[in-house]
């Protein structure tokens, strides 16, 4: 088993029983508990003759200085994965890992290196309903935020990920410049939108639109149409 799994006394052991039976499924207890004690006591009739329990570390003692830290809590009791909208939607293979949903990027990143989940720390909405049904309280969106701010400073994600993202980030900083952007990108996404989204997008872009839809720049802006309904109450 792994290291982070001990925990210091049989009553802290009903403790952590007790919620991941209750966060999975709502069982009272689940029912594949075994209890097993060691080898053969003198006078005992039942068990082995010699027990042996092995603690894999992996890398996990080093995490407990890094930011993902609170991934060790985990109980794998899933009940991340139930209430979270992208893993609902997607199910557990799409993640390509042995640990799948929000806390399966964390668990990965933490065993594998932040690589095997360059494309997967992206993966979540943020919206935070994991860490709201997480029994020990794990702050699942924070480390995810970690994560992506790890791949980006060691310069993992590819370097038109990097590009596009950096300077969409600048974009966002400047308003008067994004409102700019957001006519100019109206005129010239013309050719590819159908049905409201963008279809087929050039050069480096193709790779997101071949299976993604990309949602089109509106027909008029949110501010644009703030800006009409003050002009319709302003006397
Ligand atoms: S992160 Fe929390 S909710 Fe998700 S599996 Fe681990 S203990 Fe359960």
């Amino acid at each position: 088993m792994g290291v982070e799994k001990v925990v210091p006394s049989m009553t802290d052991l009903m403790v952590f029983l007790a919620i991941l039976a209750k966060s999975a499924t709502g069982q009272k207890l689940s029912v594949y508990t075994t209890l097993v004690r060691g080898p053969r006591r003198a006078g005992e009739l039942e068990g082995p003759d010699e027990f042996h329990l092995v603690l894999l570390d992996n890398g996990r003692i080093d995490q407990l200085a890094g930011p993902l830290r609170e991934a060790l809590y985990c109980l794998r009791c899933g009940a991340c994965l139930n209430v979270c909208p992208v893993y609902r939607q997607i199910g557990g293979h799409a993640y390509g890992h042995t640990y799948p949903g929000p806390i399966g990027i964390l668990l990965t990143a933490m065993l594998n290196g932040p690589g095997s989940v360059k494309e997967l720390a992206h993966a979540s909405s943020l919206c935070g309903a994991c860490a709201e049904a997480c029994p020990v309280r794990i702050d699942i969106p924070r480390m995810l935020i970690e994560l992506r701010r790890e791949v980006d400073e060691r310069k993992i994600a590819p370097w038109t990920e990097r590009v596009v993202f950096g300077a969409f980030a600048r974009l966002l900083a400047r308003p008067g410049l994004y409102r700019l952007v957001a006519r100019i990108a109206r005129l010239l996404q013309r050719p590819f939108v159908r049905d409201g989204a963008l279809r087929r997008l050039p050069l480096v872009f193709g790779d997101w639109t071949r299976t993604r839809d990309l949602p089109a720049v509106a027909p008029r802006t949110f501010q644009e149409r703030w800006k009409e309904l003050e002009r319709e109450v302003t006397p």
